[in-house]
Order: C-alpha cells, then sequence, then structure tokens
C-alpha cells in the first residue's frame, strides 16, 4: 500500500517539543513516490518533521564518517555523512547546524541545536556528548527502515560509560577543517573493538528485552517500519545486558586464548605458549612468535621486515644474514644421536652454519661450548657476526666425551643463511591525546629461556593490554619487539628522528619475571625523567631496589642511550641479566620464572606508566590555608589514622605552589605517586586547586 512521503511524516507518533533522534534509510520511501510518479522532495519531508515538533522540539540526525581515522581530514563544510541521506540533505540547509566531533557528527536542529553544536568533545561516546544529551533528556530514538543492530550507536555510549573490556578508545590524530576554514592538527577519540577478538554480537536479544518491556514499540506505515525507543529507560537494560551476559560469553566462545581483561592476563601462559620455539635475531622463529601475540593478545601489532638486500649495513654494522635452522644432532658411530637440538634448541650455537660430517672426538671438541662451573646447565651461546658452527652441551657430557677422544662423530647442521632474506620485528602503537611518546621496547630473539627475555615479551604484552584500557590516555605509546642489538639499530635507522623529537621517557623490559631483586639501568647521567620516575618506583616497591649505573648497561640501553641517539630510556628488570646463576643457561627454564614474579615485573612498568600518565602540576586556589571543615575534607570523627590523614592533606596542600609535580611532592613527602595523586584528586573534586600544569 503507497503512502505519499507527507502522510507518512503525519502518522509518525510525535509532536509539538519532543526531542527525536532519527535513523533513517528513506530511499524505501523516495522509490514509492518515484513509482507513483510523485517526486520526493526532501526537504519538504524535513520540513514536515521540524512543523510537527515545533520550536520547541529539537531534531537530530547523524552524519557520522569514518575518514578521519583513516587519516582523511575533516572537513566541518565538506565532509558528507555515510550514515543515509536525510543527515546530508539536513546539513545543506542553513536551520541545522553540524556538531564538532569529525567521527560522530550529527546534523541539529531546534530549541537545543545552539547547545548541541557547542558540545567540544574528544570522546565519540561517554559524558558530555550529544549521546549523554540524548539520554539525559529523554529523547526518542526513531528508527525508520532500519535494523535495530545497525543503528542503535547508544549502546557503544553505555558500553563506554560501564566499561567493557572488549572495546578501547582509540585516539586518531589528522587536519581538522573547522566552521571557518581554519586547518588545525586535532586529536579524537572514538571506542573500538580489539581487532584480535572476533566478535559476532547480535543485539536483536536486547531490542526484543526492549519491546517486552514497552521501553521500544513498532508502528506500520504502509510498507514502512519504524520503530521507538525510549532512549533513556533503555540504558538500563543495555547496561544489565553489559554487565551480566550475552557480549561478554560471546566473545569469550568465540576465541578462547583472547584474554579480555588484562587483569586476568596470564603472563605465565604466554611464556608457556612461545617457550619452545626458536628464536634468534633472525628468522622463521621470531616471526611465529611476533605471529602468536598478534593473534591471541594484540590485533594492533605491526610485523615488519626489514630486508638484508636493501640494507646491507646498519650504521656502523654490517646487516646479518636470515637464519633458520631445521635439524642439529650429533650421532655416534651407531647412529645413536647424543646431542639434538629437536630435545632442547640451546644445544645449538646460534648462528651456526650449516655442516654435514664425521670427525673424531677431538675434532668437535673445538665446537663445544659448556659451563665448568655449572656443570649440568647447557649455555647460551651465539656467533652472529663470525661463521661459525657449534653445539652447547653440559659440562658433565662433555667430560664424559672426552674420555673416548678417538671416537668418531657424525655432525649433521641443516640451517640456511640466507643474504636475500629479512630481520623482523614487532611494532605497536597506542595513540594517546598528546603527540608525545613512550618507547617501551623488549626483545624476541632468544630460543627457550623464560627470564630472558621471554618475561619482557609477556609484561610488554600486558602493558600493552593496560595501555589500551585506559579510559583517558595521555601519551602515545610505542612498544616494540625486536632483536636485541641490531634490532634496537634497525628501529632507530628507520625511526630516529622521530624518536627523538617525541620520546619524553621509555623502558628496556629484560629479565623481568623472576622472585628476585627489582632493579634499573639507569641512563648514562641518570638525569632524565625516566630516571626520576624509576627511581621513585623501585624506592616504594621494594625495600633493597637495585639501582645499576650505565656503566653496568647490557640490553638496549646501550643503543637507545648512545652518544649521537641520547634518548631517555632506561631497563627494568626483577633480577639484572648477569647477576643470576641461571642467566643464559638452560635453567632459565619455565620453572624459574613464576605468575608471582611476572606480575611484580608487570606492577613495576605499571607505576612508571601511572606517574607518566598522572604526573600534573597543580595551585592550591587559597590564599593562606584552606578552611578543610567547609569542603569535607577534615575528618569529623577522629579515629586511629584520621590524624594522619589531616596532616597527609595539609602537607600536600603546602606544596601545591604551581611548581611542583605530584611527583615532587611525593618525593619530598617520601610517600608514594599514588597515595598523593589520590589527595590531589579529592581536591580537584573540592574545586580548591588548579591544574598550573604538565609534568616535564
Ligand atoms: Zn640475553
Amino acid at each position: 500500500m503507497f503512502v505519499h512521503y507527507l502522510k507518512f511524516v503525519e502518522k509518525l507518533n510525535i509532536s509539538s517539543g519532543n526531542i527525536i533522534f532519527i535513523a533513517s534509510d528513506i530511499s524505501k520511501l523516495a522509490y514509492e513516490a518515484q513509482e507513483n510518479d510523485i517526486v520526493f522532495n526532501i526537504n519538504e519531508f524535513i520540513d514536515a518533521i521540524t512543523n510537527k515538533i515545533g520550536n520547541e522540539g529539537t531534531l537530530i540526525l547523524p552524519v557520522y564518517n569514518w575518514d578521519f581515522c583513516k587519516n582523511i581530514p575533516f572537513d566541518y563544510n565538506k565532509t558528507i555523512g555515510k550514515t543515509g541521506y536525510l543527515g546530508n540533505a539536513a546539513l545543506k540547509r542553513n536551520d541545522f547546524i553540524r556538531t564538532k566531533h569529525p567521527i560522530y557528527s550529527f546534523a541539529v536542529w531546534g530549541k537545543d541545536k545552539h547547545y548541541l553544536a557547542s558540545i567540544d568533545n574528544i570522546h565519540a561516546f561517554g559524558k558530555n556528548t550529544v549521546y549523554q544529551y540524548l539520554i539525559d533528556n529523554h529523547a526518542t530514538n526513531i528508527a525508520i527502515n532500519v535494523n535495530f543492530n545497525d543503528h542503535y550507536t547508544i549502546c557503544h555510549q553505555i558500553e563506554q560509560l560501564v566499561g567493557v573490556p572488549y572495546r578501547y578508545n582509540k585516539y586518531f590524530k589528522g587536519d581538522y577543517i573547522d566552521v571557518n576554514n581554519n586547518i588545525s592538527k586535532k586529536t579524537y577519540s572514538m571506542s573500538v573493538r580489539y581487532l584480535e577478538l572476533s566478535l559476532s554480537g547480535d543485539a536483536v536479544e536486547l531490542y526484543n528485552e526492549m519491546l517486552d518491556k514497552k521501553i521500544a514499540y513498532e508502528q506500520k506505515i504502509g510498507s514502512h517500519t519504524v520503530s521507538y525507543i525510549d532512549i533513556a529507560k533503555s540504558v538500563a537494560v543495555i547496561e544489565n545486558d553489559i554487565l551480566h551476559n550475552n557480549a561478554l560469553k560471546q566473545i569469550q566462545y568465540n576465541h578462547n586464548k583472547a584474554r579480555l581483561f588484562h587483569q586476568k592476563l596470564q603472563l605465565k601462559e604466554i611464556i608457556t605458549d612461545i617457550f619452545s620455539i626458536t628464536r634468534s635475531i633472525s628468522g622463521n622463529g621470531n616471526r611465529q612468535t611476533l605471529k602468536y601475540l598478534k593473534e591471541n593478545y594484540l590485533g594492533e601489532l605491526k610485523i615488519l621486515e626489514y630486508s638484508i638486500a636493501d640494507n646491507p649495513t646498519i650504521f656502523d654494522w654490517e646487516t646479518p644474514y636470515e637464519w633458520n635452522i631445521d635439524e642439529a644432532y650429533i650421532e655416534d658411530e651407531n647412529g645413536n644421536k647424543i646431542i639434538d637440538f629437536k630435545n632442547n634448541n640451546l644445544h645449538i650455537l646460534g648462528y651456526s652454519e650449516p655442516v654435514d660430517i664425521t670427525i673424531p672426538f677431538s675434532e668437535l671438541d673445538n665446537h663445544l661450548y659448556s659451563l665448568e662451573d655449572d656443570i649440568d646447565a647447557i649455555p647460551y651461546v651465539t656467533s652472529y657476526y663470525k661463521t661459525r658452527w657449534g653445539f652447547c652441551i653440559t659440562h658433565r657430557q662433555r667430560e664424559e666425551l672426552r674420555k673416548n677422544p678417538k671416537q668418531l662423530y657424525h655432525v649433521v647442521i641443516k640451517s640456511t643463511l640466507n643474504k636475500n632474506g629479512s630481520i623482523t620485528y614487532g611494532e605497536l602503537i597506542i595513540n594517546g591525546y598528546e603527540d608525545d611518546e613512550i618507547l617501551i621496547s623488549t626483545y624476541i630473539c632468544h630460543p627457550s629461556m623464560a627470564n630472558d627475555n621471554l618475561s619482557g615479551i609477556a609484561v610488554a604484552t600486558k602493558i600493552a593490554k593496560y595501555i589500551y584500557a585506559l579510559p583517558e590516555r595521555k601519551y602515545t605509546y610505542r612498544i616494540i619487539f625486536i632483536p636485541e642489538t641490531i634490532g634496537a639499530l634497525i628501529y632507530l635507522k628507520e625511526n630516529i628522528t622521530h624518536l627523538q623529537k617525541y620520546v619524553k621517557a621509555g623502558f628496556v623490559l629484560s629479565c623481568i619475571g623472576d622472585d628476585g631483586d627489582y632493579s634499573c639501568v639507569h641512563t648514562p647521567y641518570n638525569n632524565t625523567y625516566t630516571d626520576k620516575i624509576v627511581t621513585h618506583v623501585l624506592k616504594h616497591i621494594t625495600d633493597e631496589p637495585k639501582e645499576y649505573s650505565f656503566l653496568e648497561r647490557g640490553s638496549d640501553e646501550r643503543q637507545f642511550c648512545a652518544p649521537n641517539v641520547n634518548l631517555p630510556i632506561c631497563t627494568l628488570s626483577r633480577t639484572k641479566f648477569g647477576k643470576f646463576k641461571k642467566y643464559h643457561t638452560s635453567n632459565d627454564n619455565l620453572d624459574f620464572v613464576t605468575e608471582k614474579g611476572l606480575q611484580g615485573g608487570f606492577e613495576y612498568v605499571k607505576k612508571c606508566i601511572d606517574i607518566l600518565e598522572n604526573n600534573n602540576i597543580y595551585k592550591i586556589k587559597t590564599v593562606g590555608e584552606p578552611q578543610l571543615g567547609k569542603y569535607g575534607l577534615y575528618p569529623t570523627i577522629s579515629q586511629k589514622g584520621s590524624a594522619d590523614y589531616t596532616r597527609r592533606l595539609t602537607n600536600i596542600i603546602a606544596y601545591l605552589n604551581g611548581e611542583n609535580s605530584i611527583l615532587d611532592i611525593a618525593e619530598i613527602l617520601n610517600v608514594p605517586f599514588n597515595e598523593v595523586l589520590e589527595i590531589i584528586n579529592q581536591l580537584i573534586e573540592t574545586n580548591l586547586i588548579n591544574m598550573a600544569g604538565k609534568d616535564i
């Protein structure tokens, strides 16, 4: 049955003073008009709606466009919406205004249009957004010929407010051309789903529940379906769904490896999963390791290949060939394999050239490596820059073999050294509001050893998850998974100018999963912001902090802090490399690292990040001390601890001179950063202090 589009509007259940949000596909209405020789005049259609709600009403139409996420400039006056042409038609009219957010923007009309256009939100969803306005003002969501699944963006608003583990706030930076055609670089965010989760959410049940509860209802006008939802009332239903059932379960069933909450991510499980992979400074083991991280935890991880043929040198270094190995063993005259790389990949000297020979033990002995002072351990030995072959064995076994120096052995190494290969590394960039960056680097070049350095890989992964989950992110985080030394040099070669410009602090994560010390290696002069933060965190995380000078360097801080690089990077460890006996041996195994040790390593890095994210400078507004009681800050009941609290509070206030950062005050008071931050947050709430600046 044909319905004229103006008749259609007449039948809509809207009336004077309504606040309505319309999601629509009006092509069917237009098509029907055309079929009946009527010209579909979209402006007449819009006029009919605005006439119905009158000057006291407000009409909101979506003109969403995701180009800004793809680095395409947003032009306030020209960028059109991709959510139907009703909104785009409204944008052309003088009686509508566009709201500011470049991704989720709206064409708005009526009583509240100026207010809506004044909202200058960075996050697409959350407080102080058009969505929140719709909730607070009991707007009606009207869907014309579109499915609930395809249009009810309010769901994302609730997800944002509740905080869900399958989405995070992703910041996008790009050119923004404003209403007056001025271009500037701006940062906006929207919540997106983690790439590594395969989510097949279907919200039909949610909609049915709203229909049952009379929060939503449908109207048939001719062949058209119009759905009405009371937005404010829908909040509780969606919230309940998010908190109690469907969405979350679906994700877990779809992808059993994906760990949704960083809190629940088991560090030891990551290490166990990738322990047996043969890694080196290049080769398929590194690709496999990064692929594992990408598929299970870090969907946005970029796996990059540095071509050896195209880059024969890296600064002062020759680029090593790509090394891969399939087999390596030594067998006696009876064909018994006395050493087999398949049993433990530490048996092979890293970067061994291929060989297939039969030699007496006296000659083989020159190619063996063992530890006299740890006779049951297999040492980890490599020879990247001089071509050799060799095997690493326990000293006990070697001594046994030495008894028969004339015994013949068949030595087989099936390896390749490919000059046309590449060196693989991983890069994960998590944007924050600022362009300034924090570099977190860990290395992927060690074969089967747990603390050195699968612990670094696991902690970096969980830290990435933690950073993703921050509701606000000040800094941009650059987390890299590289082969030690050569990978750091490659990464510098590719990015040094950018890093020198933007990196404000950074950490190398090495040997960070045992139950021993908490330690760091400082920058050459121990004078950077990173040094200051690390010293503070160490002091409060353990009674015996181990701070090493740059003279005891050994990991990639060597490259990052070199004279012509000069980045503010400290290395963070539990027990520092070289300071534990199991270091670089087969005893650095899965028993050596513990979930507790790893979790301690994670906390260590996390505390550094919490300082970076929150270390601002505040100034007290009052002249003289504030009268605390007036602000509800003075405990009215005197109990144990309340005097301490008051003393702490007044001490902090005494140093809020607009020059000291929170970290400075924590140092002056000799208390942990977060304890000062807690009180600062209370002072912000009582409006007693002003932000006077940011850290560094
Ligand atoms: Zn090492």
